[in-house]
């Protein structure tokens, strides 16, 4: 039944087009955590620029965070070049067929794992992500996601994959999962399911499985500056491990004990830069959210006295350069902020 229903409803996906194990996988690498819809284009433009491993492996990270700009968890591009340089130095640039070798890969978990082996290779493995979940625990009248229920999940699942065509079946369900069996929102007249759904017979689907509430994050307030000297303004690079790891910013500091942003700055450039500013008026503020916490940036005008640079993570870019820099979604809405006073 699920394979006769994805037959008629597939999605025509780019990474469907192809068999080719290397665009499975970065695929499912960046559908992680992100919706299809912005996906597409940035699949489609890696691969136009990285059409192989071998072109991934020889690349610098730095060009290829600028191609993942914008697409969050920056964490997922550099295990990504990681792995496939591991591929290509080590395993002769040939993605390895066995699901424990692939899995040591870096970043590779259980879910890319399984995903990427039984779509690529058809091997008979699950590849459990929240839709998954979701659907199996309406189908079986899942309420609590307590350890053992997941585990019935899984088993079902298994048996599910092991029925034959587990390529198939996975994809399957993930159409389903963004379709039809939504977490708000379900068609189960149209689901292959829906004559054994215990959550469909219950009348109540959605209630299925009972939902967790999201914990309150917390915020922090940063300062952050615009630096400039002639025509040039200050970045600087992150480092590669940690949240936003090898992306550029605006230097910035955390408020935490109601400083003067104004004093922090000044001391922070000074000791961490070696740089003497004069700040400014406050450009405005912006909002962003991340995953474990919101923040309020601050941004402040400040002018150099001259261009020192110490290290090859800072630089002096002309604002028209700046696009040549990978930058997280909150710079840009800062850059935002600096042209909006512009025009
Ligand atoms: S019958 Fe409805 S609730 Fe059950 S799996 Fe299908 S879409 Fe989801």
């Amino acid at each position: 039944m699920i394979l006769q229903w994805y037959s008629l409803n597939k999605r025509d996906l780019p990474w469907r087009r192809t068999s080719d194990p290397y665009k499975i996988w970065l695929s499912e690498v960046m559908l992680q955590q992100t919706q299809v819809e912005t996906v597409i284009p940035y699949y489609e433009k890696w691969i136009n620029h990285y059409p192989t491993i071998k072109s991934v492996a020889l690349e610098n990270i730095d060009n290829l965070l600028k191609i993942w700009e914008g697409l969050g968890y920056y964490s997922r591009c550099r295990n990504f070049h990681e792995a496939i340089k591991d591929i290509f130095y080590n395993h002769k640039g040939v993605i390895p067929k066995q699901i424990e070798d692939f899995k040591s890969l870096k970043g590779v978990g259980v879910y890319i794992s399984g995903a990427v082996m039984s779509i690529a290779f058809d091997q008979t493995h699950i590849a459990v992500d929240g839709n998954q979940s979701r659907i199996i625990a309406r189908v079986l009248g899942v309420k609590n996601q307590t350890s053992r229920n997941l585990k019935r999940i899984n088993n079902y699942l298994t048996k599910l994959v092991k029925e034959g065509n587990p390529s198939e079946i996975n994809q399957a369900l993930m159409d389903m999962g963004s379709n039809i069996c939504k977490s708000n929102k379900v068609i189960c007249v149209d689901c292959p399911f829906h004559f054994s759904c215990k959550a469909f017979q219950s009348g109540h689907p959605l209630s299925y499985p009972k939902k967790i509430l999201p914990k309150t994050i917390p915020t922090k307030t940063i300062a952050a500056a615009l630096v400039s000297h002639g025509d040039n303004i200050f970045i600087t690079k992150r480092p590669l491990k940690g949240l936003l790891g090898g992306l550029w910013e605006l230097p910035n500091i955390e408020l935490v004990n109601g400083e003067i942003p104004e004093d922090l700055l000044k001391i922070k450039l000074a000791d961490q830069f070696g740089l003497t500013i004069k700040v400014g008026h406050k450009l405005g503020m912006i909002n962003h959210t991340f995953t474990h916490f919101k923040m309020n940036v601050l941004l402040y005008n400040c002018q150099a006295k001259d261009q020192p640079l110490s290290k090859n993570t800072e630089k002096w870019v002309s604002f028209s350069d700046l696009n040549q820099y990978a930058f997280s979604k909150a710079n840009h809405k800062l850059f935002k902020l600096v042209e909006l006073r512009n025009d």
